[in-house]
């Protein structure tokens, strides 16, 4: 199937690594020319070596989403992009913690970080797409805005802000073939969830497969999810053929999450 990515351009944050790496990696090598996006410029570097050892293309932007003025300088770069057909909105995890009782402050800068500041990217990418015609938003989300997971108040609570933002947006872009949608990984493998099964091991003192064991009994595919299988469902949502899907939240999660409507 050819999914029309060829020509086609890609902004992807959080690219160095674990889900935004793989959606970039993909999307190259469909032929879409990539911006990797993330804090580290030498790692950042490396995705953009592999990218063009498979014949692909892809130029950096180091951006901070904690960094008003580096958020502020990734949206200049988008408004003087040649093009802009497909923006990936993703970024690091925001601060683990269980209601009641999480600061303040804590709050503030992690809305700042993962809904201001990417409603502020979104909305640069979004102005580009609607006088071309042409857009796709993918937002990555969780499972915990369906399922919300105890010890992720913030996460739960601030990426369903960002899903009602995703949805009111994805009305207002669809009459300029502008789609807005959310994916939602459930348990994928990255180094991220490798850490956190690392830190469960050490802190309940027994052996890290006996952690994931656990954690894949809940998941009725009986594993993690790989980044590739999560890469393919955005990919998918960025092509060509997903042109008449908007506002929805797509779930990449192996039937872990158990409602039947998200
Ligand atoms: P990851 O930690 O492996 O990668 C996160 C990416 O975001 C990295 O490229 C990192 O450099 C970048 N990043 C982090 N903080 C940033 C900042 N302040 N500014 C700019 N870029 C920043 O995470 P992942 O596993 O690839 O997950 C991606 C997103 O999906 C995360 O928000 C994560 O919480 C969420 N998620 C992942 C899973 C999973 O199973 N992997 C499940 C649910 C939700």
């Amino acid at each position: 199937m050819d999914l029309g990515l060829k020509g086609r351009t890609a902004l992807v944050m959080g690219a160095s690594q674990g889900l935004g790496e793989a959606t970039a990696l993909q999307l190259a090598s469909e032929g879409a020319h990539v911006v990797l996006v993330a804090r580290r410029e030498n790692v950042l570097q490396e995705v953009q070596r592999r990218i063009s050892e498979q014949g692909g293309s892809a130029e950096i932007a180091v951006c901070d989403l904690f960094d008003v003025n580096s958020r502020r300088a990734l949206c200049d770069m988008i408004g003087k992009l040649p093009r802009i057909d497909i923006l990936v909105a993703n970024s690091g995890g925001p601060a683990p913690g269980m209601a009641p009782g999480i600061a303040s402050e804590v709050w503030a800068k992690e809305f700042d970080a993962m809904v201001l500041g990417l409603i502020e990217i979104i909305d640069a990418a979004v102005d580009r797409m609607k006088g071309a015609n042409f857009g796709r938003v993918l937002v990555i989300g969780s499972s915990g805005i369906v399922v919300p997971i105890p010890k992720l108040a913030v996460s739960n609570t601030l990426r369903s802000a960002l899903a009602g933002y995703i949805k009111t947006l994805s009305e207002q872009v669809a009459p300029f073939g502008v789609t807005c949608n959310m994916v939602l990984p459930g348990r994928i493998d990255t180094p991220r969830t490798k850490a956190i099964d690392a830190g469960g091991a050490k802190a309940e003192r027994v052996d890290v497969e006996e952690i994931r064991a656990r954690s894949w009994a809940g998941i009725p595919m009986g594993r993690y999810g790989t980044p590739e299988e999560f890469a393919s469902m955005v990919v998918f949502l960025a092509s060509d053929k997903a042109s008449y899907i908007t506002g929805i939240q797509a779930r990449v999660d192996g039937g872990a999450m158990k409602s039947v409507n998200v």
